[in-house]
């Protein structure tokens, strides 16, 4: 699809927009908002909307914070829901400096770059589906969220249908009105937890669904008096959220490059290669895809999240399941990346690794059939099953010693990156736990 400005003029006309949200993301995934008056369409049309950048998480210092919103035209989306004041539309946009270069802190605009290497590798497309996975908490009188669940069901649970329930159909409905193809949602193991799962799309338009879809769930969720929360693990003892990511290498529209009619299991060279270096570049991705200090709190054994390097056909408690479809559906899922994740810088990250194992002809370990949380350790060992980093701060080690993975974010964001979470780890390591006093307040 291409739309043009002229058509983004009569949309504005036809549809009586009032207002216009550009929209792009920080180094953290967090969205970020510049609204303008329609009054301003020509200025947005025409790359002149200027921001200061220095405010924003991983971007610049105060001296050369001058920044630019270029918007992407094919991002154009009428918001469903206006109100009185007319309706709201909205525009996916790079960051680019003052000078018109594009800036190298935005995320957007890395995973451009990390697309346009894949082109040059001779890919047309790296489709990404996730299936992000999220909590209704309910809201308090004082429409602040708690921990309160509001519903007492699990997995595919139907009857009787709850708050939660319709929650969820209505943001499907939105979803579908703002031309979201969505192909399942289910409620998930968890109480509270929901699952909804879209179309697969090419890299950079699924990081921009993934970021509109939180932005849906949450507005809609807040109709109900409900809170939605993609945080990985909000409840101790129950399933946490993950995103899974499935992925697969387009060569055109019609060839799957990870199918193959003649190929072992019909998975092709290529899949296999892809997958050596998911496999291979594992641990330094980590830090990208499970970014914040209870992302490595859902990684644990017991609750469907991955938390040793493997891969399997069948079973799903490896980092890596190849689903049984083949044909154009053939496709890798990554199971350990969760929806804190900013979804332009792990598409990137996931990318390069993959692109690392094709272009070295990397070859992976055999599958693992079977559930790798009932061996024993040295039976793990023996099939050189490493395990994920525990924590954030082992997480960020394993990154700066793997350079393809830092490569795939850029000098720019990798500093920005490195240095915001290892405040966030700095600060987490000085909070005392309620978990401590407990166990250790009397005892000693
Ligand atoms: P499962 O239940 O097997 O974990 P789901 O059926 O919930 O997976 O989700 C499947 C996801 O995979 C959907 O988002 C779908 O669009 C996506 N998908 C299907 N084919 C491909 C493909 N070739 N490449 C990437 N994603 C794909
Ligand atoms: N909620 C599980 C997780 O943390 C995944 C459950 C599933 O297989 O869908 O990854
Ligand atoms: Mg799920
Ligand atoms: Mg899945």
């Amino acid at each position: 699809k291409t739309i043009t400005a002229e058509e983004i003029r009569q949309s504005v006309k036809e549809e009586n927009v009032k207002f216009l949200r550009l929209m792009f993301t920080d180094v953290n995934g967090i969205i970020k908002n510049v609204e303008v008056p329609v009054s301003q369409l020509e200025k947005v049309l025409t790359n002149k909307i200027a921001f200061d950048g220095s405010s924003i998480d991983g971007f610049v210092r105060i001296e050369e914070s001058d920044m630019r919103l270029y918007p992407d035209f094919d991002t154009w989306l009428l918001f469903p829901w206006g109100n009185e004041h007319g309706k709201v539309a909205r525009l996916i946009c790079s960051v680019h400096k003052s000078d018109g270069t594009p800036f190298a802190g935005d995320p957007r605009n890395n995973l451009i770059r990390v697309v346009d290497k894949m082109k040059k590798a001779g890919f047309s497309a790296f489709n990404i589906g996730p299936e992000p996975e999220f909590f209704l908490f309910k809201l308090d009188e004082n429409g602040q969220p708690t921990t309160k669940l509001n519903d007492k069901g699990s997995y595919f649970d139907f009857a009787p249908l709850d708050l939660g329930e319709n929650c969820r159909r209505d943001i499907v409905l939105e979803l579908e009105k703002m031309g979201f193809e969505v192909e399942a949602s289910h409620h998930e193991v968890a109480p509270g937890q929901h699952e909804i799962d879209f179309k697969y799309a090419d890299a950079l338009a699924a990081a921009d669904n993934i970021q509109t879809f939180k932005l849906v769930v949450k507005s809609i969720a807040r109709k109900y008096g409900l809170y939605a929360t993609f945080m990985p693990k909000p409840l101790q003892g129950i399933n946490g959220s993950g995103m899974h990511i499935n992925m697969s290498l387009f060569t055109d529209e019609k060839n799957n490059a990870f199918f193959s009619e003649t190929g072992d299991d019909q998975l092709s060279e290529t899949a296999m290669h892809f997958l050596a270096g998911l496999l291979e570049h594992a641990r330094g991705l980590t830090a990208i895809n499970n970014p914040t200090v209870n992302s490595y709190k859902r990684l644990v054994p017991g609750f469907e999240a991955p938390v040793y390097i493997a891969w399997s056909g069948t079973n799903r408690s490896p980092l890596i399941r190849v689903p049984q479809s083949r044909g154009l559906s053939t496709r890798l899922e990554l199971r350990s990346v969760d929806p804190t994740a900013n979804p332009y810088l792990a598409i990137a990250a996931i990318l390069e690794a993959g692109l690392d194992g094709v272009s070295n002809g990397l070859t992976p370990e055999d599958a693992i059939d079977r559930n790798i949380y009932r061996m024993q350790d040295t039976e793990r060992k023996a099939n050189h099953i490493q395990d994920l980093p525990s924590t954030l701060h082992n997480a960020l080690k394993d990154l700066s010693k793997d350079p393809v993975i830092k490569g795939a974010l850029g000098e720019h964001l990798y500093q920005s990156f490195k240095d915001s979470k290892n405040l966030e780890w700095a600060a987490y390591r000085q909070s005392v736990s309620e978990w401590e006093r407990d166990q250790y307040l009397e005892l000693y």
